[in-house]
């Protein structure tokens, strides 16, 4: 806790430092003030104007359709209020509202499990009915009020959502209208929330990414990157993401992925860069509320390094430093072999693959180094020596970073 509340302090004294220097570039900043819910930043996103606007068009194109007769509004509680409230006053026809009420977010991630806790109105039977929704992301909601309402014999069932997450939703369910297509942002205010506080807000927020810190290890197999990874996500709060592990845990479970990966791994090549960055978005989009990522084992060619700079862009993030761990070629082929013996990773007890390991690296890797280099964030630490010292080394490089 204390180096949380350390790390906190320190990374916002440098991002005020940003802050102060940017302003003088761009006044406007002052006008947007960062807000706090819980332990979190948020910064504006969507105004009041823009979103009553795209109220407005959801209104408007729901009524052209229903002119004709008296549909029944279902709002879905508890985050759709707001957008209820003034989609009705936009509604220029005879209609009538009701709601019910479903949970499945549980702070910034959803939880995947979807409970009703208001059930469907009485009396629809034969009528049309228009859900109205705050938000569609991956679609696990929309899909528990279809099945809900799949008994119901209404006479026609549409679904209008405020904003929607294109790019998120993977479900079969055509959304009829929506206000707003936005990215996949973790988004407060105008009804939604974090962990309850925010619904209040007339505008929308994002959270705040740029307090983030994400760091690429870079560096040989048998180079410490594990190892070290260990200590900094303690001392840092980061989440520690190793595609060696992710890929090792999908093995040991023998998922299709696993199955896959397994023939490249055995014979120390690299699994295909489609593969690996989906699962690497995957694993990134699945942690909204980290701190930062220390990314441990990728990108390992420039194809990976591109499509993180991408993802991280598309979040409002960004890779802050690159830091090799160098270490000499036999100093690790040893290290390797020692590890495998505890480990019993079939790939660390070969010789063969492990060269074949290198070899890869020196191919596809270590082009990455001018990669990094040409955005100056690549950092060179001594990966030889008691495992403190290099922690020491590689905290250097980190808290060095605040000054930069
Ligand atoms: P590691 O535990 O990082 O040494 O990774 C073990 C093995 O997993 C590597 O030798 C590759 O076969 C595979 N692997 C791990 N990360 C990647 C990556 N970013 N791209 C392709 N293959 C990877």
């Amino acid at each position: 806790m204390g180096t949380k509340i350390r790390l906190n302090l320190r990374f916002r004294g440098w991002r005020a430092k940003k802050e102060k220097s940017k302003r003088y570039l761009c006044p406007s900043v002052k006008t947007q003030p960062l807000i706090t819910l819980h332990d979190k930043q948020f910064k504006p996103y969507l105004s009041e104007a823009q979103i009553l606007a795209a109220v407005k068009k959801v209104a408007e194109e729901v009524a052209r359709d229903y002119k004709d007769e008296v549909p029944i509004f279902v709002g879905v509680l508890n985050g759709a209020f707001m957008f209820v409230s003034d989609f009705l006053k936009h509604y220029p026809h005879p209609c009538e509202v009701s709601f019910v009420k479903l949970s499945s977010y549980q702070g910034l991630t959803s939880t995947g499990i979807v409970e009703t806790l208001l059930d469907v109105p009485a009396n629809i039977k034969g009528r049309s009915v228009i859900i109205l929704e705050d938000i569609i992301d991956t679609g696990r909601t929309l899909q528990e009020l279809v099945h809900l309402f799949s008994s119901t014999h209404v006479k026609d069932f549409k679904i209008a959502s405020l904003f929607y997450k294109s790019e998120l939703y993977n479900g079969e369910y055509t959304i009829d209208y929506f206000g707003m297509e936005i990215p996949d942002k973790f988004i407060v205010g105008y009804g939604l929330d974090y962990m309850e506080l925010g619904r209040n807000l007339r505008a929308v927020y994002q959270l705040n990414q740029q307090q983030m810190i994400n760091i690429v290890l870079f560096g040989k197999p048998g180079a410490g990157k594990g190892t070290q990874a260990g200590f900094l996500k303690e001392e840092y709060k980061l989440k520690h993401i190793s595609t060696g592990d992710v890929f090792r845990y999908n093995i040991k479970n023998n998922t299709e992925m696993g199955k896959l990966a397994k023939s490249y791994i055995d014979k120390g090549e690299l699994v295909p860069d489609s593969v690996t960055i989906k699962m690497l978005r995957d694993e990134v989009e699945s942690n909204p509320d980290a701190n930062g990522f220390i990314f441990d084992g990728f990108p390992r060619t420039t194809a990976q390094a591109k499509a993180l700079d991408d993802l991280m862009a598309s979040k409002d993030m960004q890779i802050n430093a690159t830091i090799a761990l160098e270490a000499d070629d036999e100093v690790l082929i040893e290290r390797i072999l020692e590890r495998g013996k505890q480990s019993g990773r079939s790939d660390d007890q070969d010789e063969k693959s492990i060269r074949n390991r290198f070899g890869e690296y020196n191919e596809k890797t270590a082009p990455l180094r001018e990669y990094y280099e040409a955005q100056g964030k690549f950092h060179v630490v001594n990966g030889i020596g008691a495992i403190p010292e290099i922690t020491q080394r590689l905290h250097k490089v980190i808290n060095s970073l605040q000054e930069a």
